[in-house]
């Protein structure tokens, strides 16, 4: 009973490395390191986009106030002209109006450059944004074609599991329940492996030899374990 029962412990431990190494396949999938650069990517070009947009629409605004009054000075600059060439005014009221209008023209040449000044400022801000949108739009298509890729790979590993957790319902039913917590025990506290072949006079958890008196002394045991490191020795 007891050698029938530590053989198919080897088999529950067979499946049980089996269901550790899916497990970490699942967590240390390529596109999983991929994804978060990209993640981590967005997150920051979203912070410079939102600030150059923030630039933009500042100079944008800028832009056009200064076009607005642009338009106002020429229409008040037409509006003086048209009063000045009609000649209905008295001569110092010609005069005034003559001074008015070279004025007017001064701020409208100012203008007319502030303008265009601004005009040099908003494009390569613009330009800008517009190269941190087509990155943006690229990552985050990147981002949902190794999201759909993540998915897939853990559906299918998600399906293995389930397929040796089946099998491993099986492989448990002839464990004696107090090997079976043994196991668990050992498992917990060896990375995984609790159980050892011993081939050899080498025990398969820790690698390391058996002395003829130690293996007599182990095998002699309810429960053969390795001298070195505890693991249950399977021959
Ligand atoms: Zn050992």
């Amino acid at each position: 009973m007891e050698l029938t029962s530590l053989a198919d412990l080897l088999d529950v431990q067979d499946l049980d490395s089996q269901i550790d190494r899916l497990l970490e396949e699942r967590q240390s999938l390529p596109d999983l390191a991929a994804y978060k650069v990209a993640h981590d990517e967005l997150e920051v070009l979203s912070k410079e986009m939102s600030e150059a947009s923030a630039t933009l629409r500042t100079l944008e605004l800028d832009f056009d106030k200064s076009e607005g009054e642009l338009e106002m000075l020429e229409s008040k600059l037409k509006e003086h002209e048209t009063r000045l060439f009609a000649g209905s005014m008295s001569g110092r009221e010609t005069e005034h109006m003559r001074l008015e209008v070279e004025s007017l023209r001064g701020q409208r040449e100012a203008m007319e450059s502030r303008v265009l000044k601004l005009l040099d400022n908003v494009d390569p801000v613009r330009e800008d944004v517009g190269s941190l949108q087509a990155r943006h739009d690229s990552l985050v298509a990147e981002k949902a074609r190794l999201e759909a890729s993540i998915k897939e790979d853990w559906k299918r590993i998600d399906a293995e599991i389930a397929r040796k957790e089946e099998r491993k319902v099986e492989a448990i039913k002839p464990v004696e329940p107090d090997l079976l917590k043994l196991y668990e025990t050992l498992r917990a506290a060896k990375e995984g492996v609790a159980v050892g072949r011993f081939e050899n006079g080498v025990c398969g958890g820790c690698n390391m030899a058996l002395s003829p008196a130690e293996r007599d002394e182990a095998l002699s045991a309810e429960i053969p374990r390795c001298v070195h490191c505890r693991r249950i020795l399977v021959a």
